[in-house]
């Protein structure tokens, strides 16, 4: 290949030079992106160029554009914000700017630019695009390029990734960045909860978010605040302060010590008057007498060390951005990569950016409804579980006595995250329809033995913060561990009208059985559904368990702290053991947000020659390392792929083979991956899959009870059977999808204990691909 750039142009088919550049407001997981497209566009034979310092990079040119090699990414992961530099750049609104900064593209032979960055960016990137042709033109005029350079250098191809904190782009479900900062909100939340509780405080928190509501309520969900004040939707009330302060006397009349308000910068009422924290506290002060103090989150929130969400985000959809990279056209709108149910797509990026204005504009407008519609839909359901998990001052959602349940709820299996936040979810919501709920001690096994207790809404208070499970769970499943009979008979006993599960396989496997003898007890035929939840992530009927995020991030904290100590010993390789049962959940997704040089799944399984292979794959990395800086690395190994190679021998092997070029060491991450406190998304994924979980038991006994109640009857004990009564409650990409237990026995593994099909095997070779496996390393 001919080198470009002043040097003679080949018309032969060239390499293709692809830049990268970040831009705007830092986000974590722009250098996941950055070290994507670096690893990715190498392994697919491109050259990779790093525009530092954003568009100013592009605008000046000369250092600031540095060809990439395999190393030069190393450690990006678990680095926060941008180690090539961003910039806001006033030259590249100018057209002179661009003019520049299109001659040092085309001097350095780059023909494709990914831009990750907020709306501002991507616009500025299309706008580049759509008058390159003027641009180039311009240049050959003027001399500044020669007429062969202008050929083939005709297109440029640009794609764009969303890195923003503040989730604000349309068209994607989430942006790069956004869950990190929601993660350090959570935190700075949980914390300052400790010292409202001491002193029975109120405060009134800012977060980030000027057209956008994202962060405030998500942060709202997850720390189960009071009050929360967002952009597209003010408060219903014009009077919102005597709105605001009937929640927090009711609160506080309750029993609650503390008073959390979390408030978007961009808060306004409904006539666009800007709410302002300082305002909110004198309101507390004054009018109920709180000790109030306001805490503004400011840059804390840009992130830090990126949450395994991001890094794995980031990641996949720079993949994807060099895919498109690779099959653009000319003909072709410039594309936005976003993420939408789970899966990455690729977008007009212009419609994303128009969509993402209407909603400032609907908002301007005081169209609210509008700009919620034009958010993405789980938007208002998350806007629904928020305000029907707060303790409510209404009876506005309360049904009439007739409909109302006694639902019981229990935890089955191993303790995950989200297990609590589930179940104080589901109380609240219940409580605030008239229901009255029971909590089950210990699964099963407390269930037969009588152990229900009412619980009230104060009773699971603080419960979505913490991790575990504060109802005790066990493993016993119904038919096998204890007997049916005895479950029947206590459901009957308590007249318990909807079974609520949370827990892992354990709790599906019971669910199976329950499904089995359904017809023989009058009890069983009432509603059950399960809340998935378990760090394996090997429920049929979901794309996530409760729990398995919560795992992920322990995983990339504890691999971050291990890969510091084997750099520190230069020339370690790390077999690190991970939970997951016969499910490589873990050591996938965990191996992408660490960037694992191996992993061993049980879906695979080990053997000599993969051993081998990989003995020898890591011979090639330390003989081309620098010896000045060899890297320590990491390998990952689910705890059940083989009885015969396990963590201990494999590191043996690796330490024996490795001889001078390497040694070798083992952590086993044990219980640890249960996690503390359960992170964000698994705490709002609780409380929404809870609130779908008591609306399934309504739909499911809502005519039975309306047709008792009119023959004047008492409710029946049996009140459904159909098969669709007894359900998952599960994720299908972002939607909250009620699945059957009969329609997923035939996709469940029943034997492995997992569906037949994951999502994430998807992710599996990327694991390999962006270690360096597909692509010699060794050759450069
Ligand atoms: P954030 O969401 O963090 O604000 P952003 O990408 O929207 O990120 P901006 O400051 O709007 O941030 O834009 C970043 C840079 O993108 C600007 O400094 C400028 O260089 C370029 N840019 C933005 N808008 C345009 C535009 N209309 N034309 C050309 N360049 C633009």
């Amino acid at each position: 290949h001919q080198q470009l750039g002043g040097g003679k142009l080949s018309s032969q088919k060239r390499k293709k030079k692809i830049g990268v550049l970040t831009s705007g407001g830092d986000a974590s997981g722009m250098n996941a992106c950055v070290r994507s497209v670096v690893l990715y566009g190498l392994s697919k034979g491109c050259d990779v160029y790093a525009v530092y310092e954003g568009y100013q990079g592009l605008v000046d040119g000369g250092d600031f554009i540095r060809k990439m090699d395999w190393r030069s990414v190393t450690g990006y992961l678990s680095i926060g914000g941008t180690s090539i530099g961003t910039a806001r750049c006033m030259p590249f609104k100018t057209r002179d700017g661009r003019l520049q900064a299109a001659e040092n593209l085309i001097k350095n032979g780059i023909d494709s630019l990914i831009v990750c960055g907020g709306d501002g960016s991507l616009t500025g990137a299309d706008l580049f695009r759509s008058e390159w042709d003027g641009l180039v033109g311009e240049l050959l005029k003027t001399g500044r390029i020669t007429s062969e350079e202008a050929t083939v250098f005709k297109h440029l191809t640009i794609v764009g990734l969303v890195g923003s904190i503040d989730n604000d782009m349309s068209s994607t479900d989430i942006t790069i960045g956004a869950v990190t900062s929601l993660h350090r909100i959570c935190e700075a939340v949980d914390s300052v909860d400790t010292t409202a509780l001491s002193h029975s405080r109120a405060f009134v928190i800012e977060v980030m978010g000027r057209h956008c509501g994202w962060l405030a309520l998500m942060a709202g969900i997850a720390t189960g605040a009071d009050f929360v004040f967002i952009p597209e939707q003010p408060p219903k009330d014009e009077d919102w302060e005597t709105a605001m302060c009937t929640v927090a006397r009711q609160h506080r009349e309750l029993g609650k010590r503390k008073t959390i308000i979390i408030v978007a910068e961009g808060a306004l009422d409904r006539n666009l008057k800007p709410i302002k924290v300082d305002h909110i506290k004198d309101v507390l002060s004054d009018r109920l007498g709180l000790d109030t103090r306001v805490t503004i989150l400011g840059h804390t929130q840009r992130g830090g060390s990126p949450c395994a969400f991001d890094r794995i985000l980031g990641t996949v959809q720079s993949v994807a951005a060099v895919d498109a990279v690779l099959a653009s056209t000319p003909d072709k709108p410039s594309p936005m990569i976003g993420m939408n149910n789970n899966q990455v797509t690729t977008k007009p990026l212009m419609d994303a950016v128009k969509l993402t204005h209407e909603v400032a504009n609907a908002i301007e407008s005081q169209n609210f409804d509008k700009a919620l519609e034009l958010r993405d839909p789980q938007f208002l359901d998350e806007l629904k579980v928020f305000n029907v998990t707060t303790i409510l001052h209404d009876n506005s959602i309360l049904l009439p006595e007739h409909q109302r349940l006694r639902i019981a709820i229990l935890h089955i299996g191993a303790p995950a995250g989200g297990m609590n936040s589930a179940t104080r979810a589901a109380v609240r919501y219940a409580l605030n329809r008239g229901h009255t709920i029971y909590g089950v001690s210990n699964g099963f096994s407390g269930l037969v033995r009588g152990c229900f207790e009412k619980l009230n809404a104060m009773d699971v208070d603080g419960w979505i913060t913490c991790g575990g499970s504060y109802l005790g769970t066990n493993r016993a499943v119904p038919g096998k561990d204890v007997d049916m009979g005895m479950v029947a008979c206590q459901l009957q006993k308590n007249n318990i009208q909807a079974l609520l599960l949370v827990g892992g396989f354990e709790a599906y496997a019971s669910l199976v059985e329950l499904n089995k003898v359904r017809r023989e007890y009058p009890s069983l035929c009432i509603p059950m559904s399960l809340i998935p939840a378990t760090v394996s992530n090997n429920v049929p009927g979901t794309d996530f368990s409760l729990g398995c995020d919560t795992s992920l991030n322990v995983i990339v904290s504890s691999c971050d702290a291990i890969v510091q100590s084997a750099q520190s010993s230069r020339r370690r390789v790390f077999v690190i053991e991970v939970q997951g049962g016969r499910s490589g959940f873990l050591a996938v997704e965990g191996g992408l947000a660490v960037g694992a040089c191996a992993i061993y799944i049980p879906e695979e399984g080990i053997n000599l020659p993969r051993l081998q292979g990989d003995v020898e794959f890591l011979k090639s990395l330390y003989d081309t390392d620098n010896p000045q800086k060899s890297e320590g690395r990491v390998i990952l190994r689910t705890e059940s792929v083989s009885k015969t190679y396990t963590t201990e021998v494999i590191s043996k092997i690796l330490e024996d083979e490795g001889g001078a070029r390497f040694d070798s060491r083992t952590a086993v991450l044990g219980h640890i991956q249960q996690g503390n406190a359960p992170s964000p998304l698994d705490r709002i994924r609780g409380s929404r899959l809870a609130t779908h979980s008591v609306d399934f038991f309504e739909n499911h006994t809502r005519d039975v009870l309306d047709q008792a109640h009119s023959k004047k009857q008492d409710a029946p004990m049996e009140l459904c059977k159909q098969d669709d009564s007894i359900a998952v409650i599960g994720l299908c990409g972002v939607e909250v999808k009620a699945s059957p237990i009969q329609e997923l026995l035939p996709l469940t593994d029943m034997k492995n204990r997992k569906p037949y099909q994951d999502w994430w095997h998807r992710d599996r070779s990327l694991v390999d691909t962006l270690a360096g496996r597909s692509h010699s390393r060794c050759t450069e």
